[in-house]
């Protein structure tokens, strides 16, 4: 079949056309020869169906198919998308409409160019994609940097700006490397130390105002007379938004961006918004997860101590009576001459006794209830009291201990009977971690909040491992320890409404720090609270 003098006016039309008599091609435009790289000669009385199977093989699978029903009489959609393979080897999506001839045995079958649909396809598989990705994110900058990665791989720069105050800042960023470079000459840093007043962006201002983006056809022109020597003037600022309030911006340029595409990257925009939050939601639920097992656990404790405090109330007031009597009764045998064997038999009595009792009085003073009886007390001298007293008990050994006392420290209102227990616990500690000939110092000093008082030593110091248990009640790493004297400071430091802390003391050994508000507000505490 030869070409037909009647179809010549097709030659004019930009679209490639062919028209197909039955089911041979008898006419081809120059259009559409130039589009596929052939002659007319190689497609005169070529089948249509093969023609198309042969720039379309990527459809192949569903137009055979298709075609032989159209043989059998079937209707056939009037558009059919087909991915051709075109000059040069590149893929064209093409929209291939079917009409009449000028013959009833003629059919027309036109290629209208339909890229511009199949990348905006693209697009939004691509974007909706990296949504499902987004929300699997666990962090900010991890959303963020997918978000922009997502939007370059389409080919477009991207920046993420994000609201500081009443600056922007540069998060994630996709950009020509040539243009940050140029942007940077500027301030003399790179971009993301960069803080750009809000105020010298009063079209993103604007985008945030109308919570909706913006599409700038000329990007420069938009900022006002900057000098553009680059293509990219096309641009689109889309709002961020966490939780109802401004987060930032996806300032997005590209050539090949145009206002429906930047209606899909709008919506992306949203989804990063809703990725954000899930972030925030997961960290919120995660930290409520975490404070609800730590009370949980308090819980626990608490429990456990209390029915451990109580069994150990009841013991220790049921032991107090006999070793009273235990104490009497060697202060009478004391009096009588007694052999060697007999004095010393009764000092043991009394050593064990005493050591007895004193640890029932601690064990009294962890689970009675404390309630303060706060009277004019001058710390310095509460510190040098307590210190002779333990010289006078030879409490100290060869230990040297020093009272350094600033010279405006204030008065304090607290229960001086209990502040005293709390000290002689801490020196207590101190002189038995110390070296022999080892230094213990009580500091007390004005601080902003009221006193502080602290105890430190030369001794091996504390693991932060114990750091952690120390306070507990019976939590001791001493043979003939009972972990009562440092609960017992806690409890004598709540009790006035402030707080105990131990540290390192600089150059080793152990530094205990009790800060008190210098109007002690008593606060009656409960058993082993
Ligand atoms: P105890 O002295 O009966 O063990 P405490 O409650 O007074 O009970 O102390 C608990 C634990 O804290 C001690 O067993 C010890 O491990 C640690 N500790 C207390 N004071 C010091 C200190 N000055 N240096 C090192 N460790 C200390």
């Amino acid at each position: 079949m030869s070409d037909t003098a009647e179809y010549r006016p097709l030659d004019g039309l930009p679209a490639p056309t062919l028209v197909t008599r039955g089911e041979q091609v008898i006419h081809a435009n120059p259009a559409l020869l130039a589009l596929l790289g052939v002659g007319m000669e190689e497609i005169r009385d070529a089948r249509p169906l093969e023609l198309l199977a042969r720039f379309s093989p990527a459809d192949r699978s569903w137009l055979e198919p298709m075609h032989a029903d159209y043989t059998r009489g079937a209707t056939v959609p009037d558009k059919l998308w087909l991915r051709v393979h075109v000059t040069g080897g590149q893929e064209r999506t093409y929209c291939l409409r079917r009409g009449s001839g000028l013959r009833p045995e003629d059919t027309l079958l036109m290629l209208v160019d339909a890229e511009g649909e199949a990348s905006m396809r693209r697009l939004t598989e691509a974007l909706v994609e990296a949504s499902g990705e987004l929300v699997h994110c666990r962090d900010e900058q991890a959303v963020l940097e997918m978000a922009a990665e997502a939007i370059h791989r389409q080919g477009f720069f991207v920046t993420v700006l994000l609201l500081e105050g009443d600056a922007l800042v540069h998060g994630p960023m996709r950009q020509d490397p040539a243009q940050v470079a140029t942007g940077e000459q500027l301030p003399g840093k790179p971009g993301r130390e960069v803080r750009v007043p809000r105020a010298s962006m009063p079209h993103l201002e604007e985008v945030l105002a109308r919570r909706k983006a913006v599409f700038h056809h000329d990007l420069f022109g938009t900022l006002g007379g900057m000098r553009h020597d680059h293509s990219i003037v096309r641009a689109l600022d889309a709002p961020i938004f966490v939780e109802g309030v401004p987060f930032g911006f996806l300032s997005i340029q590209g050539e090949t961006l145009t206002p429906t595409s930047a209606a899909t990257l709008e919506l992306f925009a949203r989804q990063v918004g809703g990725a954000l939050e899930n972030v925030r939601h997961h960290r919120s639920a995660a930290a409520r997860l975490a404070e609800l097992s730590r009370l949980q656990s308090e819980l626990v404790a608490q429990e456990r101590l209390t029915v451990l405090g109580e069994a150990a109330g009841v013991v220790a007031h049921e032991v107090r009576n006999p070793l009273g009597a235990i104490l009497n009764a060697v202060a009478v045998l004391k009096r009588d001459k007694l052999g060697t064997i007999g004095t010393s038999a009764v000092e043991m009595l009394e050593e064990e006794a005493t050591r007895l009792d004193a640890m029932v009085r601690d064990l009294l003073d962890v689970v009675r209830p404390l309630e303060p009886r706060p009277r004019p007390l001058h710390p310095g001298e509460l510190a040098r009291r307590t210190l002779e007293l333990f010289r006078e008990r030879r409490q100290l050994g060869q230990v040297r201990v020093s009272v350094d006392e600033a010279p405006d420290v204030p008065t304090l209102q607290a229960d001086e009977t209990l502040l005293q227990l709390a000290l002689e616990n801490l020196l207590r500690n101190a002189v038995q971690a110390s070296p022999p000939r080892g230094e213990v110092r009580v500091v007390v000093r004005g601080v902003p909040e009221g006193l502080s008082l602290i105890v430190e030593d030369e001794g091996p110091g504390v693991s932060p491992a114990d750091a952690q248990r120390l306070f507990e009640p019976f939590f001791t790493t001493r043979t003939t320890g009972t972990g009562l004297g440092l609960a017992v400071v806690r409890r004598v430091v709540l009790a006035h409404g402030g707080t105990v802390s131990v540290g390192q003391r600089p150059g080793g050994g152990a530094r205990f720090e009790l800060r008190l508000p210098l109007q002690c507000e008593p606060r009656p505490l409960p058993p082993l609270r």
